[in-house]
């Protein structure tokens, strides 16, 4: 069995390698290493062999997390879960960056909650790109609305969008699917250039992190290719 180490390095070579031949700036994509599931002697093994940024889905299960590993300096937190209204100061106080607000009461209580000693909270919406009934992810033609309404709140900073495209799909159109979310920051940053810095695609994931860096993702989000399969959720 290889060692998360192991994995963070094929994975690092994995995203070297597809930048490349998008012919796009080297350490123009980051690694989020998703950590669901896993538990903290995990995270701590990532850690030591170079990775900072985590991703969490489960806001108890992360919360757990960050305290244990609050020795860790430098160790940068992303939700990329469901936000439950109920959840946000939580989320508000513990985390860098939330890759998942889908609504504007969301994205104002965030702002409301941040505290002011810290920097704004980075936010990406979430789209539900393939319009799949049961996701989670606002409508494009909702996105103009909800930049401009998020763009004023003071505590967030509006990076970028997010999409978890369905990966059963054939390529071709998974990767039309980055693409049209592509197309979708490109035409937002046109249009709300005051809405914040809008440079951020978070897509990709272990199986099709090479076609999202293809379209102009800047971070993937990788959780079994760094850390193994995770555990079947009881
Ligand atoms: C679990 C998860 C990932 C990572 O998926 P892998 O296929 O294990 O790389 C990425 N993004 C989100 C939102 C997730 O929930």
């Amino acid at each position: 069995m290889s060692s998360i180490a192991d994995n963070i390095g094929s994975v690092t070579r994995r995203i070297q390698k597809a930048t490349l031949l998008a012919g796009r700036q080297p350490g123009a994509v980051h690694l989020l290493a998703v950590s669901k599931t896993r538990p903290p002697e995990d995270l701590r093994e990532a850690f030591a062999a170079g990775q900072r940024a985590f991703g969490e889905n489960y806001l108890q299960e992360a919360l757990e997390k960050i305290e244990a590993l609050a020795d860790l300096e430098g160790i940068e937190w992303h939700f990329i879960g469901p936000i439950q209204s109920n959840k946000t100061r939580q989320v508000a106080s513990a985390f860098s960056w939330v890759h998942s607000v889908d609504r504007l009461k969301i994205a104002r209580r965030l702002s409301e909650q941040r505290d002011q000693s810290l920097p704004p909270l980075n936010i990406c919406l979430q789209v539900n790109i393939n319009e799949e009934d049961s996701k989670s992810g606002s409508r494009i033609t909702e996105l103009p609305e909800l930049a401009a309404a998020i763009g004023e709140l003071p505590n967030l900073e509006l990076r970028g969008l997010m999409a978890i495209p369905d990966p059963d799909q054939p390529e071709a159109d998974l990767r039309a699917s980055f693409r049209k979310l592509a197309n979708t920051l490109k035409r937002l940053k046109t249009d709300y250039p005051d809405a914040g810095p809008l440079d951020t695609l978070s897509m990709g994931m272990s199986g099709d992190l090479e076609l999202a860096i293809a379209e102009g993702a800047t971070w993937v989000r990788v959780g079994t290719a760094v850390f193994g399969k995770r555990p079947v959720k009881s």
